[in-house]
């Protein structure tokens, strides 16, 4: 049995978030290869002291969220926050609700267990953070004295933060839910806040909460084989070498691309080349390759990655690749998107010896190294 009283999570994303500039509102702009609004209603989707999540979105923005947040329960707000956070109150059930702004896409799960805890002895909890920096008015230094930064998750015990909304004066502005539960007489305690919290308004803001995010490298592996041919071009890392042979496969059988490919999508466990772009599909027949190397680099995009680093190995007595290496990392360089100290390309001789020694084709082996947001264990 859990009685427990059960807890809503409200997100405010009904801004219109002109102020991040760019197109699209920036609740629904990406950081690390997700939506702002998705880091947060993810991190409380998965926490155990939540029951539901909702999302309040703008008139009209409803499409755009499904797009980002797939099948979540949303509300749609008004023109002001005060208006936007009470028609999210209208909308919920359960004893408590967690009110908070998707500017802040991180939120710790500590800051949740200690909003939450804190409102068994009191209406409404909020995190802060003490100001460390100086402060100034119009020249004189203020007394930091009793002065906090206020962030969100804000918790209420719900009925105590529909009260306040029902009697707070028409007309009258309100910054936050906590005040006005304050004012109405209610209990409001301090929890120690997170700077990971820290809100996403301007463009370079977007940029500073990239780096806040915590990373996991990732290497994988890729190996390729194909046969060469009388009459075939040689295409290897996405350069045409003059050889009197070439390699033989249903596409342009660029091996070193092949490799990269393959080492690519390893990082992101998304299969192999061929569960891509199959050989019985006849519309790859006679590819060029560099197309499989941008998919396999946008699915790591996609998932929130970046490529740190591509290395290659062409594994064959002839051609020799000296003379090519640096035309072939300039082309991985620009199909990836990454500067030529980024990809490396080597090649070595099997002694003359197996397959590679008699020249009856070309191996290559790849590693591909990236950073992506870290994953749940
Ligand atoms: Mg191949």
């Amino acid at each position: 049995m859990n009685d427990r009283p059960r807890t809503t999570a409200l997100i405010l994303a009904a801004g219109s978030g002109t102020r991040a500039g760019g197109a699209i509102p920036k609740q629904f702009a990406k950081i690390a290869g997700k939506a702002l609004v998705s880091h947060a209603y993810e991190a409380f989707a998965d926490h155990p002291a939540v029951d539901s999540v909702v999302v309040v979105v703008a008139p009209g923005a409803e499409a755009q969220a499904r797009d980002v947040l797939g099948d979540v329960r949303l509300v749609t707000g008004g023109q002001a926050r005060r208006e936007s956070v009470a028609l999210g109150l209208a909308a919920i059930e359960g004893e408590r609700v967690l009110v908070h702004d998707a500017a802040r896409p991180f939120v710790p799960a500590a800051v949740i267990d200690r909003v939450v805890s804190a409102l068994d002895r009191a209406d409404g909890a909020y995190p802060v953070l003490a100001v460390a920096d100086t402060l100034v008015r119009d020249g004189a230094v203020v007394s930091r004295d009793g002065l906090s930064r206020v962030q969100t998750p804000q918790g209420f015990a719900l009925e105590a933060l529909r009260s306040a909304h029902r009697q707070w004066p028409d007309g009258e502005e309100a910054t936050d839910d906590a005040q006005m539960v304050r004012r109405l007489g209610g209990r409001v305690v301090l929890v120690q806040g997170d700077p990971m919290l820290d809100k996403v308004t301007h463009p370079e803001d977007f940029a500073a909460a990239e780096k806040r995010v915590a990373w996991e490298t990732r290497s994988a592996s890729g190996f390729d084989v194909h046969r060469f041919e009388e009459g075939e071009e040689l295409w290897l890392g996405g350069v045409l070498i003059p050889h009197d042979k070439g390699l033989s496969g249903h596409s342009d059988a660029d091996v070193a691309l092949h490799a990269i490919t393959d080492a690519l999508l390893g990082t992101i466990a998304a299969g192999d080349i061929g569960t891509h772009f199959p050989p019985s599909d006849p519309q790859w027949k006679g590819a060029e390759s560099g197309q499989f190397l941008r998919h396999a680099a946008a699915l790591v995009a996609d998932a929130g990655g970046r490529v740190d680093f591509v290395d290659l190995t062409l594994i064959c007595e002839s051609p020799k690749i000296g003379p090519h290496r640096s035309a072939m990392r300039a082309r991985i360089a620009t199909l990836l998107d990454l500067p030529e100290a980024r990809v490396s390309v080597k090649a070595t001789t099997t002694e003359r010896l197996g397959f590679t020694g008699r020249g009856e084709g070309i191996a290559a082996q790849a590693v591909a190294t990236i950073r992506l947001p870290e994953q749940p264990r």
